[in-house]
């Protein structure tokens, strides 16, 4: 990318502009979450300014306006991730909300007394939890797919736990803690020759990565608009119609029925059976403008950029000399997690801070993966599009100006 592409989508990114205690703002925490685009922020006071109403359930002109906004937002979706069917698409809160519906239906309809749930080792915790609670529930166990030193799935291991009793495989697209990006074409093709379906954790593929669920034939995809540039308090749960249509419902209310009396209820069609209550509109809205930002920027430009400052970062880390990076597989998006030395992770960041970068420290929703590495949290920097190397160069001056002060 040219020095004035990448100045005309800095400027995209008005939170970019600013000083945070005396120093340019670098913000390294986009795995957390991304900042978002005027357009996703002008999207969101006009559906406040001009269109506010609930959906789906007036007649006045209004609600007819947000309804169909709305649904467009959901077929913009169904486009970015090549679903068959916009009923697919399931409007959650988030990737946390996207597991535990599938985590807690599925299992109601298809976990039984001594079935297994197969996860991988790098899960977050919102891929590990929802899980252990659908099988406790079900006299179910949880199984795990050990991962090697480098941060990458053993594949030899995967087909071992592939057997008759497991119901169903969950594993992420991308580790929020090292940027690991697993074959999941080849586990979802493992699991499905045993008929086994599969559920992608895609929270941090999304914005880095081109998806394509048919191509995938994954059963579930999961991500959450905030980590792609949309507003907090939207996500995605696609699933595939068939097993979708098996699924009893989530939550009951409103929305979500076809009839009510007080001895019986009758549920709505998809996607409508799955959205109980009045969603969160005016992000949904959010949404579309994301994806329209990302379908503009175009996957290849950003996979490429992206990657060149992975490449560029881990270097410059490297040559610091008391750098350990935790996650060290060939296939990765731009996440490095480190650890400075014998310096407290949550002490570099904080002083990374002082400086006006914002990286995360800890053990990032991954106590298991912690666990593995035998250390209790990292210093995690992720980049997005708008991250330059020049605040690469940023980080890694405090990081040795950090070094010289622990010494
Ligand atoms: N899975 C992964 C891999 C994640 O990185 C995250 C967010 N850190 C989640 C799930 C949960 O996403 P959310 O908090 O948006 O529901």
């Amino acid at each position: 990318m040219n020095d004035t592409d990448l100045k005309h989508i800095r400027q995209q990114f008005p939170i970019l502009d600013q000083q945070v205690n005396g120093n340019p703002l670098v913000y390294f925490d986009n795995a957390a979450t991304t900042q978002k685009p005027q357009q996703v922020i002008d999207s969101l006071t006009n559906y406040y300014t001009k269109l506010n109403s609930n959906i789906h359930r007036g007649v006045h002109y209004l609600s007819q306006l947000a309804t169909n906004a709305y649904e467009e937002s959901r077929e913009a979706v169904r486009h970015l991730i090549n679903a068959k069917h916009a009923h697919e698409i399931i409007f959650t809160r988030g990737t946390t909300e996207s597991i535990n519906l599938v985590a807690s239906s599925f299992s109601k309809k298809f976990l039984h007394p001594g079935d297994t749930v197969v996860i991988s080792g790098m899960e977050h915790h919102s891929n590990i939890v929802p899980w252990q609670i659908a099988c406790e529930g079900h006299q179910a166990q949880l199984k795990v797919i050990p991962i090697n030193e480098q941060g990458e799935i053993i594949f030899s291991e995967v087909e071992k736990l592939l057997d008759q009793s497991c119901k169903i495989l969950a594993v992420t697209h991308v580790s929020n803690t090292l940027g690991t990006i697993n074959d999941i074409k080849q586990l979802i093709n493992m699991a499905h020759a045993h008929e086994i379906p599969v559920l992608i954790d895609g929270a941090q593929a999304i914005s880095h990565i081109k998806v394509d669920v048919q191509a995938l034939d994954c059963d579930f995809y999961c991500f959450s608009g905030h980590k792609m540039y949309a507003p907090m308090g939207v996500g995605v749960l696609y699933g595939k119609e068939k097993i979708l249509d098996e699924m009893p419902p989530y939550q009951g209310g409103g929305e979500m029925i076809k009839t009510v009396t007080f001895t019986r209820t009758t549920f709505n069609e998809l996607p409508f059976k799955f959205e109980a209550g009045t969603p969160s509109v005016g992000d949904v809205l959010g949404l579309k403008e994301a994806i329209n930002f990302i379908e503009q920027t175009g996957y290849g430009l950003i996979e490429a950029y992206e990657s060149d400052l992975l490449h560029y970062g881990t270097k410059k880390l490297e040559q610091l000399g008391y750098i350990r990076i935790i996650g060290t597989a060939p296939q990765k998006t731009s996440v490095i997690s480190f650890l400075p030395g014998n310096i407290h992770p949550f002490d570099a960041g904080t002083i990374l801070d002082k400086l006006g970068i914002a990286v995360r420290t800890g053990h990032h929703c991954t106590q298991p993966l912690m666990d593995f590495y035998k250390i209790s949290g990292t210093v995690r920097a992720s980049f997005a599009i708008y991250n330059t190397k020049e605040e690469i160069d940023a980080m890694i001056a405090a990081l040795e100006r950090i070094k010289i002060m622990f010494e």
